[in-house]
């Protein structure tokens, strides 16, 4: 089956991300948009992934809890879980090489930890957007030793991807999928990287309500269950 999907989305979590991007919107808005599957993909956290599953109970659409996780080269590395609890581990792992650098709501944004009624339940203190100490080819280790799925984030930006700060994208690294923002993707970036051995994936990393995907790309898969989804996206050895 077609899952029209977009796994790049940042809630209000992430101090870039709009107030508005409530756990509650971002999965009614998916549900308005036709697609079938999205992830939760905040700065270097993944505390309202479990609100936006929650959010979703009943709904026709997957919720899968990820990350988006900032390396010491600067580097964006999405990070998909079959499960809140492996993401929280992650999480642990990220936190534990982050600097120790508190929010400035005023300059940078709230980030704003909700339940699934959209309610707030807390602040997180530490300064979300800014790269921990662990290289790609650590962050990567790890969270395939967790079970997770990883893929290099907005490999066409000319900031904190891994195409403008290593030139390449290292074949140790045994990525099968890379992440687009713009489709078709441009013949020089192909080209640059080598593109068509990679399957593609174009997400919106959305941090307004209105960036959310249209129903437009889908992975074909065996069903929406996020086992079969990360499953097809991750075929990695
Ligand atoms: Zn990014
Ligand atoms: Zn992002």
């Amino acid at each position: 089956m077609k899952v029209y999907y977009d796994f790049h989305i940042h809630s209000c979590l992430s101090p870039c991300g709009d107030n508005d991007m409530t756990p509650n919107n971002i999965v009614n808005m998916a549900v308005i948009k036709g697609l079938n599957a999205i992830a939760i993909t905040d700065h270097n956290c993944g505390e309202n992934a479990q609100a936006a599953i929650d959010a979703a109970e009943g709904l026709p659409l997957t919720v899968i809890p990820g990350m988006e996780i900032e390396t010491s080269e600067e580097i964006h590395m999405v990070a998909l879980f079959e499960n809140v609890s492996q993401l929280l581990k992650m999480q642990d792992i990220v936190m534990a090489n982050m600097p120790p650098i508190k929010n400035k709501p005023a300059i940078f944004g709230e980030q704003i930890i909700m339940d699934k009624h959209d309610k707030i339940i807390d602040f997180k203190e530490q300064f979300l957007i800014t790269a921990c100490g662990l290289n790609i080819f650590e962050i990567t280790k790890k969270v395939r030793e967790l079970g997770g799925v990883v893929f290099p984030a907005h490999i066409d930006k000319t900031s904190y991807s891994v195409l403008s700060n290593l030139g390449s994208i290292p074949d140790e690294l045994e990525f099968q999928t890379v992440e687009v923002k713009a489709c078709p993707v441009p013949q020089n970036i192909v080209d640059m990287a080598n593109l068509n051995k990679y399957n593609i994936l174009c997400n919106s990393d959305a941090h307004y309500l209105w960036d959310i995907s249209e129903k437009e790309h889908y992975i074909e898969c065996n069903s929406p269950d996020i086992k079969d989804i990360l499953h097809n996206i991750s075929l990695y050895i």
